[in-house]
């Protein structure tokens, strides 16, 4: 008799798509085996990572561990970083030189921050993708806030209290108007004028927000950038040629070929434009034909969720883009393809029609600034100012994975009854 063992469901990062992916799984009994790889030991809530770097909420709650969100589980969490993949002979291979096999293969491995190729962007400015980017950032912050009050050198000051955020989409909104409430206030705290603090949003386009799924919010923004303990400068229609530790340089984005570069000073520059490809996703490429890769380099899966030449192998979240539709690079739809890959692998086990992935966008949710914000409805009703930041922490709060005997199956990233909740006090 021969005996045949299955290989497991190995699922490649644990964030929007993995996490919820396997979730979903176990909560519906799934048989195969589940092995979960990720490069980090913790969840990371990005949408709250602001709230971390403002000392609203803990690590703790925004970035709970593997170890504690999978126990009782028996899903099995690996930590590593994925070097290579075999996708013809299903292996999947660390970085360590340790080796696994496959029956079925889910990649949410998201993008990494992108530099637009800017000289010295990488080395000198802030990224904010982590909670170890957001402690060092925070660290430096105060920093420069304490340095400002010893030094008599009043250019040096002026540098030291200017902090620059380059990308105005959401990332950068939501930077610049936490930074302008909460700056001042650490400042006063130490005994220093929060007047003399400047941010600056840097921006390409002429518009913020521009191509956004927020860009509905653009008005509102504005005027809540606007409205801060300190007003936040925009600077738009600008390319930034340069970062340096103490300087931004930029131009018009329509420049002249020779005309002069503008330096900003400061020892602060935060970058939020741009993402790129993750490796491992790139180091696919060679295995795939041209039709089965998208536009920015990213998988190209059917409606299923499947590559075209390898059934087995499901993708979804920031490196996929899935044929003939445009979807924001959002949680709220990684989370969604998340539910819906379990339900095409239990599908796929038991025989049945896989179903296309349908994702529904609910409305988005802004932070701008402490206790401010602005939520968008379904694209009809906003709601602004205090109701909105707790509109949305309600509902990130709701939405933070739990240990699994908690977990809740919803499939709604902006929940219909938290909505309704708010709306009938309002
Ligand atoms: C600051 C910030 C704020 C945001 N705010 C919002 C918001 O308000 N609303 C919203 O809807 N979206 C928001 N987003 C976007 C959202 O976070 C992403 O769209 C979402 O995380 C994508 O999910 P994903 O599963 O594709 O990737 P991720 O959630 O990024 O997960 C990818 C996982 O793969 C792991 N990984 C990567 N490479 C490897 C490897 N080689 N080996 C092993 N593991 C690997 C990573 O460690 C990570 O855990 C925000 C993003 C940022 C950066």
């Amino acid at each position: 008799m021969t005996l045949h063992t299955i290989e497991p469901t190995v699922i490649i990062g644990a964030g929007f798509t993995g996490l919820f992916a396997a979730l979903h799984l176990r909560h519906q009994s799934y048989i195969p085996e589940i092995l979960l790889i990720d490069q980090r030991s913790q969840f990371v809530f990005k949408p709250m990572l602001y709230e971390l770097l403002t000392e609203e909420l803990t690590e703790g709650v925004i970035c709970p561990s593997y170890a504690e969100l999978l126990k009782g589980s028996n899903i099995r969490f690996v930590q590593g970083d994925v070097t290579r993949l075999n996708l013809s002979e299903k292996v999947v291979e660390l970085g360590t030189g340790a080796v696994y096999h496959y029956s079925n293969l889910v990649l949410g491995v998201g993008c990494v921050q992108g530099y637009l190729g800017t000289e010295g962007a990488e080395e000198h400015s802030f990224a904010f993708r982590s909670p170890e980017e957001v402690i060092v950032l925070q660290k430096h912050l105060k920093k420069c806030l304490q340095e400002s009050l010893v030094t008599t050198d009043a250019s040096l000051k002026q540098a030291l209290l200017t902090f620059a955020i380059v990308g105005a989409g959401p990332s950068g909104v939501e930077m610049a108007a936490t930074l302008a409430d909460v700056l001042p206030r650490w400042y006063a705290l130490l005994g220093g004028n929060p007047k003399e603090i400047k941010i600056v949003l840097i921006n390409h386009a002429t518009e913020i927000l521009a191509g956004d799924a927020n860009a509905l919010l653009q008005k509102d923004a504005l005027e809540a950038l606007n409205k801060r303990t300190i007003p936040v400068e925009l600077k738009l229609g600008i390319g930034v040629k340069s970062v340096t530790k103490e300087a931004v340089g930029y131009q018009k984005k329509d420049a002249a070929i020779g005309e002069t570069i503008q330096f900003l000073a400061t020892y602060t520059t935060i970058w939020t434009a741009g993402s790129s490809l993750n490796p491992l996703i790139e180091s696919l490429h060679s295995q795939l034909a041209a039709d089965q890769i998208g536009k920015h380099g990213q998988l190209l899966v059917t409606h299923t969720l499947q590559l075209p030449n390898f059934p087995e192998v499901f993708a979804a979240g920031d490196c996929v883009e899935v044929q003939g539709q445009s979807q924001p690079a959002l949680a709220q739809v990684a989370y969604q393809q998340g539910a819906a890959i379990a339900s095409n692998l239990i599908a796929l086990k038991q025989g049945k029609n896989l179903h296309d992935s349908t994702v529904t966008l609910r409305g988005t949710l802004m932070k701008l600034g402490l206790n401010n914000g602005v939520a968008n409805l379904f694209d009809k009703v906003q709601i602004h100012g205090k109701a909105a930041d707790l509109i949305r922490r309600a509902t990130y709060l709701e939405m933070l994975p739990t240990p699994l005997h908690n977990f809740k199956a919803t499939k709604e990233w902006l929940k219909e009854e938290t909505f309704n909740r708010y709306l009938d006090g309002i």
